[in-house]
This record gives structure tokens, C-alpha cells and sequence, in this order.
């Protein structure tokens, strides 16, 4: 019996000792990546803008960040709050310039009250679309709470960021659908543009293609509408956008069914890659204005140069 208890004694020492050393190994390696997660943002070198889209699930968020500056679009679910403001804090990101909330659903502004909490927001842009909701009544609390300047989502208005533009294309109309009402925008950096669509579908995307015609609509990157649904992403709206990338932010095996068959083979038919987070998980395009690589799977991953740029 003694004997017993000597032994567990001395095995639960043992215990504790690994314990302790493991520990201690963690505490190390928190620090390093701490470290290299600062260092990665401030890697950002001037004249190169990353867009991250980043896996929170069934939902929508994406950051843009250049040496100087940072613009958000959409924060995901509230079950992603926190983990969106770790991410974002990990990034090295502590004020906003603009916050763009692309309509009220609580897939795209579930975090929205924690990042108007978590770091200094200088701007919010959202549509005028009224909208009963817990997420976003904390949403508006906040916004008012911290005093940020709101516009409205209203087509032709461009907010610039020194050499980084944003262009409010829709909505074109008020719709009674809340996804339709999504606020679409494209940022621009030299000759690279990257369209934001939300939620919106088949009628806002035909109203903003009769609202600014072809030209301006051709983008590089195009962060797909609706998560992917067969409702978004006409063939029309690829004939006018004519991305090289195709984001679709959706959560795996989401009970939606997100993305569609129909939609991918309208993206493969366009000449797209497709870039998916339930695959993919937070994937990066990175840009100098003139070209565009990419990245996938996080922030560490290894940036290198796209096969199909223009
Ligand atoms: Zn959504």
C-alpha cells in the first residue's frame, strides 16, 4: 500500500515536472508567435495591399490591410466575434480607417459590436436598411456608443485612403429584401480591384450592371455574393466583373448547401479560381497594384505568385 502511494507520488512528480516543462515550451512559443505575428503586419512593406478573407464559418469577413492603413468588411458571425478580434490583434491591427457593415444579417455583423469595442473605428458604411435584430441593435448601440462617423451605402460615393479607393456600387434601389440591400464596393489599389457583393443577388447585381455598365465593373478579385448561392452570381454579372479569383466565404458542410453546383460551374465556365474558406480556410491576395499572388491557410502561410495573373 505504501508502496503504492510512493509510486504515485513519484509518478505524479514526474507528471508535474512534464507538466511544467510543457508548459513552460507553450509559454515559449506563444511569445515567438506572438512576435512573428507582429512582425508578419509590420512586413506589410509599402506600396503591397493584402486582402484577407477570413473563416468564420457561415458567414462573411474580410480585412484589407496596407502599410498605414486598414479597412473591414462584414465581422462575421457572434460566434466568430472573438475570435475575429484575436485574428485581427494577431495582424497587428489596432484602428480601423473604415468599418463596412454590407447589410444587417447577423452572419456579416455578428462581430460588429466587438469590433467597434475592440479597436478605434473611424468610419462605418452601411446601407439604410432597417432591420429587427439583436445583432444588429448591439450593432448601432456601439456605433453610437463610440461615436464613429455612419454613411450611408449610396452609389458613386468614394471614400479614399491615400492610394487605396473605395467605391459604393450598390445598392442601386431600396429593395424589400435585406440581401438585395447589400452595400457592394469595390477598393481599388493601382490597377487591381476587389469587388465586396454581400448577400446581394440576381435583381441588385442586373441593377448594378444597368447602373454602371461594364467597364468599371471588371475586377480582379470578387468576393463572391451570397456565400455562394445559385441566387448570386448570374452569368450576366461574371460577363461584367470578370474576376481572375473568386472568393466564397461559407462554413463547412453548412446546412445551406453553400456554394452551390450552379454557381461554381458559372464561376469555373467564367475562367475563375475559386478560392473557398470551408476549404481553404482564410485565404490572402496579395497585390503591388500591378499584380496579384496569392496565399491560402492563414496569415503564416507562404505568399507566392498566381499562375494566371494579368
Ligand atoms: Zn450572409
Amino acid at each position: 500500500m505504501a508502496r503504492t502511494s510512493r509510486y504515485l507520488r513519484t509518478k505524479s512528480g514526474r507528471r508535474y515536472k512534464i507538466l511544467l516543462i510543457l508548459s513552460l515550451i507553450a509559454a515559449v512559443l506563444a511569445v515567438i508567435g506572438a512576435a512573428i505575428a507582429v512582425d508578419v503586419a509590420r512586413r506589410i512593406p509599402d506600396g503591397v495591399l493584402r486582402a484577407y478573407f477570413i473563416d468564420v464559418g457561415q458567414g462573411d469577413a474580410s480585412v484589407i490591410l496596407w502599410n498605414g492603413g486598414c479597412v473591414v468588411i462584414d465581422a462575421g458571425t457572434e460566434a466568430s466575434a472573438e475570435r475575429l478580434s484575436i485574428y485581427l490583434r494577431k495582424l497587428g491591427v489596432s484602428k480601423i480607417d473604415c468599418a463596412v457593415f454590407t447589410h444587417p444579417h447577423s452572419d456579416h455583423i455578428g462581430g460588429g459590436d466587438n469590433i467597434l469595442a475592440d479597436f478605434v473605428v473611424k468610419s462605418v458604411v452601411m446601407p439604410d436598411c432597417p432591420y429587427e435584430g439583436e445583432s444588429y441593435s448591439e450593432l448601432l448601440y456601439y456605433i453610437e456608443k463610440e461615436g464613429c462617423s455612419i454613411y450611408m451605402a449610396t452609389p458613386g460615393d468614394e471614400y479614399s485612403f491615400g492610394d487605396v479607393i473605395m467605391t459604393v456600387l450598390g445598392p442601386c434601389t431600396e429593395y424589400g429584401d435585406e440581401n438585395d440591400m447589400s452595400a457592394v464596393v469595390k477598393v481599388t489599389y493601382g490597377d487591381i480591384d476587389f469587388m465586396y457583393t454581400g448577400d446581394a443577388e440576381s435583381d441588385a447585381e442586373y441593377d448594378i450592371i444597368n447602373y454602371w455598365g461594364v467597364d468599371i465593373l471588371d475586377v480582379e478579385v470578387l468576393k463572391v455574393g451570397h456565400h455562394g448561392s445559385y441566387t448570386s452570381t448570374t452569368e450576366e454579372f461574371l460577363a461584367a466583373t470578370t474576376p481572375e479569383f473568386a472568393i466564397i466565404s461559407c462554413g463547412r458542410q453548412n446546412e445551406y448547401g453553400h456554394p452551390h453546383s450552379k454557381t461554381l460551374a458559372r464561376l469555373e465556365k467564367a475562367g475563375a479560381s475559386v478560392y473557398r474558406t470551408d476549404e481553404d480556410g482564410t485565404i490572402i491576395i496579395e497585390t503591388d497594384g500591378v499584380d496579384v499572388w496569392r496565399c491560402v491557410k492563414g496569415f503564416l502561410g507562404r505568399l507566392h505568385r498566381a499562375d494566371n495573373k494579368k
